[in-house]
């Protein structure tokens, strides 16, 4: 009988280097199964550009790069899962031909946890647009777009993250301007391709540009203007209420109507 529960105990750590990418011999990068198994791959690692062997034959373990001659010490190399998907990620978006289609999710106001400051969308991405961050050796990195919308053109600042939790990531400051920031998870990016659900290559594409349910806004740029706007409406739903209830007596006690007059003293000083 097959166990699925034994799938689930597998823990993946960021410290176990299952390289997914590296480079072909004209220098573009390419996923473990889109190569001829082993050292025929003809495949050399994105960091430290020593030969590396396509581990590709069907074991238990993920498809994988693994450097040809492992363990020299003279051997500089920063590689890891994170970085070398990455690098995967800033091929696919240069290597588009069209503008990229992102979808976006909604974001409601904390001001009542109903209002919408963006809607969920599908954005169109000018690829040749894209300004690239340092990637640093993180588990994060980040990159500016231009969003093309109505022929206008806005900024966009998109983080792909491994980070389990949340991460500590909010608006991006890009050019004197705090940009929206879209925090894209791709932490279970290692399963999918461990369980060789898709190709590698094609299931990246839709973690970054089409999955649901990994992504969120960090920061938004209409944040503070929906917050301002849906405080004036309720300053002037208040300030309806209470000059109706100076004109007809009969709404509101002495007292309702001292502490009405207060609240409304006290949101104009907030202003
Ligand atoms: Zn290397």
């Amino acid at each position: 009988m097959l166990d699925l529960s034994k799938q689930d105990v597998y823990v993946f750590s960021m410290t176990e280097i299952l390289i997914p990418f590296a480079l072909n011999k004209n220098g573009e990068q390419v996923s473990v199964d889109e190569v001829e198994n082993g050292l025929g791959c003809e495949c050399i690692c994105i960091s430290c550009k020593s030969r590396m062997v396509a581990k590709n034959n069907g074991s238990e373990k993920q498809s994988h790069f693994a450097h040809y001659r492992a363990g020299k010490a003279d051997l500089k190399c920063d590689i890891t899962f994170a970085n070398s998907v990455f690098w995967m990620s800033e091929s696919i978006i240069t290597t588009s031909l069209t503008n990229i289609k992102l979808l976006t999710p909604n974001l409601l106001s904390e001001y009542d946890n109903k209002t919408e400051v963006t809607s969920a969308g599908i954005r169109e991405l000018d690829v040749k647009t894209v300004d690239f961050f340092p990637k640093n050796n993180g588990s994060s990195w980040t990159f500016v777009v231009e969003v093309i919308a109505n022929n206008l053109r806005r900024p966009l600042a998109i983080t792909l993250s491994f980070d389990k939790g949340d991460g500590c990531h909010g608006a991006i400051s890009y050019k004197g301007k705090f940009l929206s920031n879209l925090v894209i998870n791709l932490s279970e990016l290692h399963k999918i391709w461990r369980l060789k659900k898709a190709g590698f290559r094609e299931s990246l594409h839709y973690e970054l540009f089409e999955n649901p349910n990994n992504r969120r806004w960090a920061f938004h740029e209409r944040t503070a203007k929906v917050l301002k706007q849906l405080d004036e409406q309720r300053l002037s739903g208040i300030s309806a209420i209470r000059q109706n209830s100076h004109s007809q007596n009969t709404m509101f006690s002495a007292k309702e109507q001292a502490s009405l007059d207060q609240l409304y003293r006290e949101l104009e000083r907030e202003r």
